[in-house]
């Protein structure tokens, strides 16, 4: 899956520049150029990972940050802060505001990549291509297969594409319990024009796809709460 970027940078060229640079490395992105454009992406389709500017017309960079990392929804954005103040104290108050790292300007492409990766790993591995395994499950977003490995050989497993990418998600944040309205967010990426039901119409389906691989009871439902993927233990 393609990890969707926010960069939200108020000088276009940089901008521009940037996204070309991202979508050549595989990232779906979108430009905002100020907060409150910001803030309207966000309100839409919740990001993989922002790339926040520091200096920004209105509200700052700053200011974003710390009102995202204040709400529910919002709170564990992984984030990295942009900035031309290169200043320690600057990189403070931006880690103390919620980010999750600090690039000063310039940089090159070639760091931001890196330092999007690293962040990604720890905080979405579900956003970035490597395999994952649970279980005797496994899953690789590169090939788009789903397989078991058994005592006799490896079984593959018929999966829909949306069943994959929720099975992904659970599977890169196991033992969490996921509530629907946040598998819509970080599965579906969009939590407004879709019911919370259409969640367990697709967690079914999923149960089923693995039932022929006896892995169908590692998707638990939490009454009152949601889903949550077990790992059992080995
Ligand atoms: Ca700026």
């Amino acid at each position: 899956m393609m990890a969707r970027l926010l960069v939200v940078e108020d000088e276009a060229a940089i901008a521009e520049l940037m996204a070309i640079n991202l979508r050549h490395a595989g990232f779906d992105v979108t430009i905002a150029g100020d907060a409150d454009q910001a803030q309207a992406a966000i309100d839409s389709v919740l990001p993989d990972l922002v790339l926040l500017d520091w200096m920004l017309p209105g509200q700052s960079g700053l200011t974003l940050a710390k009102r995202w990392r204040a709400q529910a929804r919002t709170r564990d954005l992984p984030l990295i802060m942009l900035t031309a103040r290169a200043a320690e104290e600057d990189k403070i108050s931006g880690l103390d505001a919620g980010a999750d790292d600090y690039l000063a300007k310039p940089f090159s492409i070639k760091e931001l990549l890196a330092r999007i990766r690293a962040v990604l790993r720890r905080k979405a591995p579900e956003a970035l291509d490597s395999a994952v395994e649970v279980g005797g499950l496994r899953l690789d977003p590169a090939t788009h297969r789903v397989s078991r490995n058994r005592d006799d050989g490896v079984q593959e497993v018929k999966i829909g594409p949306t069943e994959f990418r929720l099975l992904h998600f659970m599977m890169t944040h196991p033992e969490r319990v996921h509530s629907r309205a946040q598998l819509l967010d970080r599965v579906w990426g969009d939590h407004v024009f879709i019911e919370e039901r259409t969640v367990d119409v697709h967690v079914k389906r999923l149960r089923e796809a693995l039932t022929p691989v006896q892995c169908a009871g590692l998707i638990e439902t939490v009454r009152g709460a949601g889903y949550r993927l077990a790992a059992p233990r080995p």
